[in-house]
């Protein structure tokens, strides 16, 4: 502001030290935009960024720079044209579900074995606005032709790996058939992340990710993004202008900072879940072990091709022999290293009950549907060394 040192201190204590001129250096990392409001030089530029003529921030809910750099860097990952941040993974599948068309009277199909949330999200909350919503076994191809063909969806919705299950998706395959079908498939990739895995590349349109995850990877940020073509991002944009589900600048900050490490921390945690899976999957307390890298799961060669050897991810479950949730909840007590707290693709080794968390809101008779028991646990492997968390697991296990 000119003049600004004949102003009253009440006025200099408002406007001072703001509103440098444009610099002529460029902050080697993205700087936090908390600004709310952005000025131009003339009334007719920000008419233009409004009108989307020129681009520019106007206003907070609509971009702010730091979440622009963030959202640029997944959709660069991604191999997208574009991507939309939310402030969680919640309202990153919501948000993608509306831009794909999905509204009363409209049809969704989905995996049966997703995010406990994306479940009761469907069958409750959108179910109860008017949307038919259909769950089938997404690794059978026919059980889903045959949803797809009944009910014609606006949307398909599947996990690239399950959560808790870790079931593969045949993508190119699963969209192929909701094309023919003229539904829009939809792909969670928060388990796989674009370190395994291009969803887009294999035919999806919509690429969703709790950013809280493996793209953050270090427990401090709650985060949401979809990663789409410029056409689709031009929906999200819109209708997020309206709902204001968005990212605020400092986790947006958090996150791109957190990504910059994803290819060493997923590649670290596929190595140290792929020895976790084959010592549990030897151990005799240990019925069932659930993880993609096993040559014993259902979509072991699958997984090898649409991941081409890179690794299999850093979650797996397992179930401990004749366990109920009692015994479930000792060994997660027994545990010293290895954390038991409700979320995954951290740095850190988390371990989880789904039954009573993650897939809480399902009803028992849904669980044991999908084939979540009490005895079933499941683990995010951190990027600690193997042989620390294999003596964590061994100690809590022995004392069962
Ligand atoms: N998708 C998957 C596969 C998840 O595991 C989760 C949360 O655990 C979500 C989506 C929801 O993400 P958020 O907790 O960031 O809303």
């Amino acid at each position: 502001m000119k003049d600004l040192i004949q102003k009253s201190f009440q006025t200099r204590a408002v406007h001072a030290g703001e509103r440098a001129p444009a610099a002529d250096y460029t902050p080697v990392s993205t700087p936090i935009y908390p600004s709310v409001g952005y000025l131009y030089e003339s009334m007719d530029d920000m008419d233009a960024v409004f009108a989307g003529a020129k681009q520019g921030y106007v206003y907070s809910r609509y971009a702010t720079p730091t979440v622009s750099a963030f959202e640029a860097a997944v959709a660069s990952l991604e191999g997208a044209e574009a991507a939309q941040a939310y402030s969680s993974g919640m309202a990153a599948i919501h948000a993608a579900l509306l831009a794909a068309g999905v509204k009363a009277g409209a049809s969704v199909v989905a995996a049966l074995d997703l995010y406990g949330a994306t479940f009761t999200l469907l069958r409750s909350l959108l179910a109860s606005l008017g949307v038919n919503v259909r769950m089938v076994d997404a690794s059978d191809l026919e059980d889903v032709a045959a949803a797809l063909a009944e009910t014609q969806p606006a949307a398909l919705l599947v996990e690239t790996i399950s959560n808790p299950l870790l079931k593969v998706a045949d993508v190119p395959a699963l969209a192929a058939l909701a094309h023919r079908h003229g539904a829009s498939l939809l792909v969670d990739n928060t388990f796989a992340s674009p370190y395994l895995f291009n969803p887009l590349a294999h035919g999806a349109d919509y690429v969703i990710h709790s950013a809280t995850k493996y793209l953050s990877g270090h427990g401090d940020v709650l985060a949401g993004v979809v990663a789409a073509s410029a056409e689709n991002k031009n929906k999200l944009y819109e209708m997020n202008k309206l709902i204001g589900g968005v990212l605020g600048p400092f986790e947006a900050w958090l996150a791109l900072r957190g990504l910059k490490t994803l290819p060493l921390r997923m590649r670290q945690q596929c190595q140290n879940a792929q020895r976790v899976a084959e010592w549990l999957n030897s151990h005799p307390r240990v019925s069932k072990v659930n993880y993609p890298g096993l040559p014993v799961h259902p979509q072991h060669d699958l997984a090898e091709r649409l991941f081409e050897g890179k690794g299999s991810g850093g979650v797996l479950s397992f179930e401990i022999k004749d366990a109920d949730k009692a015994t479930a909840y000792r060994f997660m007590e027994a545990l010293t290293l290895c954390l038991p707290a409700t979320t995954l693709g951290d740095i850190y080794s988390l371990v989880l009950h789904p039954a009573t968390s993650s897939h809480r809101s399902l009803t028992a008779e849904e669980r044991l549907r999908i084939g979540i028991p009490d005895s079933l646990l499941r683990l995010s492997t951190g990027i600690e060394s193997a042989d620390d968390i294999l003596a964590d697991l061994e100690s809590a296990l022995a004392r069962l």
